[in-house]
């Protein structure tokens, strides 16, 4: 069916889009709150590594009228009627997906990554089993087997460890671990791990010990579909990701799985584990999808990993020590110890001056250290020559070398000489 066909109309349909004078006029205390969070965006520096700047498309696709309409079921198979225009933008989200990650199959229903990875579970294990994942500790995500996450609750976790001296992955401790406890899972990705990871390493563990391998990449996946880091798409069962991050896309997850596990996979996201799909979402993933696949893009997220191989040689420079010497993709982590500070007293410190960043476990003890990405910054344009500058200042606001103004005043000049985005 045609999409004039679907909605019944021929000619101009004027868009009925995010009218921002409408939500003053109506709601002036919200409108002020959504005012100043962009004006806050677009005035610090921001490093967190999970943030991104969505593009107009992508805000115009998630401010539409596709979030009025309920779709639970799958394009062609759905439980609601008028489904025949948003069937075409799942369709295409998934199309692009699959092509996008060279996947068999996309699910781009997940409404976050932590609901991607809980489907990925739904479809392969049962209540008790054993999943051998990164520790919390070392970087694993809540999803990896924390007590207060629903994996930690209803599985039977196993963490490995990162080398303490190196900060690397200890592929023979993830491999005796395997042996040991004989997981139905193993899963590899993180929040904080900066190298990249050897997938193959990880299947053969997997293979010896008959486990499921389950990639969740939530953080690496838009350098994958720009070339800049190696796919877990040809090596693990399930691929769990985000459409946000590095990948730009609206705030969501997506699952990528060979042809066998399709149906358990979609059947996990619905009707398992999630109701209605979020079509606004979905057609903003299909977007960013499309922006992803071009050579723009490519080039972006080759910008990112130069930009922190810049940002993590800057830090070290200042004293700093950078987790595992550096950085393969767009993390960074960073102990800021050597300079007389423990992680979140200088994300503190940094925020009152206008550099916004998190901190994260430290392959070492109990402190914690700085988790800084360069994702946003690039996609404002910031290259190798602002890297210096921003690694320069951080360490000069942790020091105490500038005040709050001086170094607000720096921030401003490089966020108005990059802003995120062009009217
Ligand atoms: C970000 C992330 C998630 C969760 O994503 P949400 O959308 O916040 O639920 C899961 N796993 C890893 C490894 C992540 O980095």
């Amino acid at each position: 069916m045609s999409v004039t066909e679907a909605s019944g109309v021929s000619g101009v349909v004027r868009p009925v889009g995010p009218d921002f004078e409408a939500l003053r006029r109506q709601d002036p205390e919200l409108a002020e709150v959504l005012l100043g969070e962009q004006a806050r965006q677009c005035s610090a520096l921001q490093l967190i590594a999970a943030e991104n700047f969505t593009s107009p498309a992508v805000l115009a696709a998630l401010g539409s009228p596709l979030a009025n309409k309920y779709a639970e079921g799958y394009p062609g198979a759905r439980h609601h009627g008028g489904c025949e225009l948003v069937d075409v933008a799942e369709r295409l989200a998934i199309e692009r997906a699959k092509a996008l990650f060279g996947a068999d199959h996309a699910n781009v229903q997940p409404h976050s990554g932590s609901s991607a990875v809980l489907a990925a579970y739904a479809a392969l294990l049962r209540p008790g089993d054993t999943v051998l994942a990164l520790g919390l500790p070392y970087g694993g995500h809540l999803t990896h087997g924390s007590p207060a996450n629903f994996s930690g609750r209803w599985f039977d976790f196993v963490g490995y460890g990162v080398d303490p001296e190196s900060g690397l992955i200890d592929y023979d401790q993830v491999d005796a671990l395997a042996r040991k406890h004989r997981p139905k899972a193993l899963v590899c990705g993180s929040i904080s791990y900066p190298r990249h990871i050897d997938y193959a390493a990880f299947r053969e563990i997997a293979d010896e010990v008959g486990a499921y391998l389950i990639a969740d990449a939530a953080h690496p996946m838009g350098l994958v579909a720009g070339g800049a880091a190696p796919s877990p798409v040809p090596y693990a069962d399930v691929v769990c990701a985000t459409t946000h991050k590095v990948l730009r896309g609206p705030r969501g997850g997506m699952v990528l799985c060979g042809a066998g596990l399709a149906e358990r996979i979609d059947r996990a996201v619905f009707p398992f584990t999630q109701g209605g799909a979020q079509m606004h979402t979905i057609a903003a993933k299909a977007v960013a999808f499309g922006e992803a696949a071009t050579p723009a893009f490519a080039a972006y997220a080759r910008q990112v990993v130069a930009n922190a191989r810049v940002l993590a040689d800057g830090l070290a420079a200042e004293g700093l020590a950078v987790t595992t010497g550096g950085t393969d993709t767009h993390l960074i982590c960073a102990d800021p110890a050597p300079l007389g500070l423990e992680g979140r007293a200088a994300r503190g410190r940094l925020a009152a001056a206008g550099i916004v960043l998190d901190t994260c476990a430290l392959p070492h003890g109990d402190a914690r250290g700085l988790r800084l990405g360069t994702a946003a910054v690039t996609t404002q344009g910031m290259g190798e020559a602002e890297m210096m500058r921003i690694g320069a200042l951080l360490a000069a606001v942790l020091r105490e070398e500038v005040d709050n103004r001086q170094a607000r005043e720096e921030v401003r000049e490089l966020t108005q000489a990059f802003p995120p985005y062009r009217s």
